[in-house]
């Protein structure tokens, strides 16, 4: 087997292979005769869980995240915000340890047994020497003391979190209307757990950086010596995490096609901290090759028309140096949704679409909007005794979870083949973006990564996250999610709202965020002109792709590692080391703007910004270790 260049890392084309055509056909509405691979079902994925850092793996310029509860892994809504921030983290269960950091943040809870007279003293002389504790409201009375507060009053009817002038500033990230006001949702029988903190308005250095949509303060800031407090009154567990499980109490301002930062926020808070207090600190940018962000550029084939057109549409993309995923609906069962269109064209036609730079991944068997409701299956689903039928458009018979995931892999993996591709499936998005709760976990165990299944409106997020089980149990697995922001279908017509998708991809890229773009080929002209309009018209330093690109990049920069980071004051240059357990091709440093060179190594590239400068490391392989030296005015 070698690498085709006609294939762009969309597949292998085997030596020897000789191209050949399905013998297939409508058989009594099926599509008999189609080619298959065998796709193994694994058993359940162990993913390792937020645990404690070792301590030899400390070091200061990571934020210390101390988790003081019985159970570790409530630091993961912690977690979920470094880790797509790039920020370098070291969890522990020692206040001592914790404040070696520049940055602390305490999470979840605290009693007065972790701080005693010892702890308290070196905190003390922490918060003097200028480090920031970052925490949630904590009943512990030296803490309160510190963090300039008084009390707080629990569970009022907060839907509302809305920066101060002192947060505007604070949160220079924070810098859009949708930003500045924070969505918590809530309805007559539901809110979020909320403390509305009482600041002690008679000690010194207390500001309000948030207040609930009562007047009561969110977050609130204490300067100590030349250190800082920060107490927020929300818990990031249902402001992060809940979030990203899709659970939050009707938040979103929108369901899709609008900028939906209320999940973002939080992470973007915790990465103007980190900006603004350690002194070259460094962190993991969060697009490849030094762009600003990415334009994540998506198709649904959801008709046979649209085969025909991806074709069109992946030449198009090519030549506008950009490319995208293609997500393939294998109908193979007439029924009331639509005649069987997956059939025997389909290999040559996506074998086009791979030839042009584009990807392909999976857009389920039935497509039916009420995935969510499938039993899972048990994992033998196979072709075509697999059969689900969509009896109406909102019952479908005979569907499982395994089946939509397994059986449409192993279709386009076979009809690939037909055409000597060896493809590997690993992208996933749910048909009418119905995305079921054990979704991650089913799909791990048949060799999917990547799912591009919730709408921003359902998640609030524009980051990719790492996607959970379904809670409570909410466990880590090793598939990460794509929402998806803008689509084609709702009105207005796509062409006539292409100044809006660049107002949302712009404000996205303001925050380095990617922006996930889905357009269904079903016509040519007027959709395949507003996508023209789009990647022609993209904000400076935005780069469009297709999602498994980039996708693949986030994987392996989430695996990355910065090892180590020290700096010297009298040669002037600030060193550090990356480790890479994935092979990662244009992992991209965030740094200070003080940081003016790059020493070592020599391929590595500057690259210059507004708010700090990136540095472009060359390629990495799977297993390398890279060191990096910098110098800084
Ligand atoms: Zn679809």
């Amino acid at each position: 087997m070698e690498r085709s260049p006609a294939s762009d890392g969309g597949g292998l084309v085997a030596d020897g292979c000789t191209p050949a055509v399905e013998d297939a056909g409508l058989v009594d509405g099926m599509m008999l005769g189609l080619s298959t691979v065998d796709t193994p079902t694994t058993a359940s994925v162990t993913t390792s869980q937020v645990g404690a850092t070792s301590p030899d793996a400390h070091y200061p310029k990571q934020v210390g995240v101390l988790n003081l509860s019985p159970t570790l892994t409530d630091a993961q809504s912690v977690v979920h915000m470094l880790s797509p921030m790039g920020i370098p983290y070291a969890v522990t269960t020692s206040p001592v340890l914790a404040i070696q950091h520049d940055m602390t943040v305490l999470f979840p809870e605290a009693s007065s047994a972790s701080f005693d007279a010892q702890a308290l003293q070196l905190l003390d002389d922490y918060l003097a020497g200028g480090g920031l504790v970052v925490m949630k409201y904590s009943e512990v009375d030296a803490l309160k003391q510190r963090g300039g507060v008084l009390s707080s009053t629990f569970q009022l009817r907060h839907q509302w979190v809305r920066l101060t002038d002192a947060g505007k500033l604070r949160f220079p990230s924070l810098d859009q209307p949708f930003e500045q006001n924070i969505p918590l949702g809530g309805d007559p029988t539901e809110f979020l757990n909320t403390w509305a903190i009482a600041a002690d308005n008679s000690a010194s250095g207390v500001r309000v950086l948030a207040n609930f949509d009562d007047g009561t303060a969110a977050i609130v800031e204490h300067d100590v010596g030349s250190g800082h407090v920060l107490t927020f009154g929300v818990d990031w567990r249902d402001v992060v995490l809940r979030n990203q499980l899709g659970h939050s109490i009707n938040a979103a301002r929108g369901y899709i096609n609008v900028f939906e930062p209320g999940t973002d926020a939080w992470m973007l808070m915790l990465r103007d901290l980190y900006d603004a207090t350690v002194r070259f600190g460094v962190r993991l940018h969060t697009a490849p090759r030094g762009a600003r962000a990415a334009l994540l550029v998506t198709h649904d084939l959801d008709w046979g028309e649209s085969y025909t057109n991806a074709v069109q549409y992946a030449a198009d993309e090519q030549a506008a140096g950009a490319s995208a995923t293609y997500f393939v609906h294998t109908k193979y069962v007439t029924d009331s949704q639509d005649v069987a269109f997956f059939g025997p064209e389909r290999a040559s036609q996506l074998a086009q679409v791979l030839a042009s730079g584009g990807r392909v991944g999976s857009h389920t068997v039935a497509h039916s909007p009420v995935l969510d409701t499938f039993p899972i299956g048990d994992g033998t689903e196979r072709y075509p005794a697999y059969a689900p039928f969509n009896v109406s458009s909102m019952q479908t018979t005979g569907g499982t979870l395994f089946g939509e995931l397994r059986v449409s892999k192993s279709l386009i993996e076979g009809a690939l083949g037909t055409r000597c591709i060896d493809h590997a499936t690993v992208t996933f998005r749910a048909g009418n973006l119905a995305y079921h709760a054990a979704s991650a976990p089913t799909m791990e165990r048949l060799g999917y990564r990547f799912d591009s299944t919730r709408a921003v409106g359902d998640v609030l997020s524009n980051f990719p996250y790492r996607a959970m089980t379904d809670w409570p149990d909410s466990l880590d697995t090793s598939v990460f999610e794509f929402p998806v922001t803008l689509e084609d279908q709702l009105p207005p017509r796509i062409d006539q709202r292409v100044p809006d998708a660049l107002s949302v991809i712009a404000a996205n890229a303001d925050n380095g965020a990617p922006t996930t773009l889905l357009i269904h080929p079903n016509v040519l002209d007027y959709k395949e002109n507003a996508e023209r309009d789009i990647l022609a018209g993209l904000p400076q330093g935005v780069r469009a792709m297709s999602l498994d690109e980039f996708a693949a990049f986030w994987r392996a920069r989430d695996a990355a590692r910065l090892v180590s980071i020290n700096y010297d004051d009298q040669k002037k240059t600030v060193s550090l080391v990356v480790s890479a357990p994935e092979a990662v091709d244009g992992l991209t440093l965030r740094v200070d703007r003080s940081v003016v060179s790059v020493m070592a190594p020599p391929e590595a590239m500057l690259v210059l910004g507004d708010r700090g400068n990136l540095v472009v490391l060359p390629a990495l392989p799977s297993g390398g270790t890279l060191s990096v030296t910098l110098g800084y005015m």
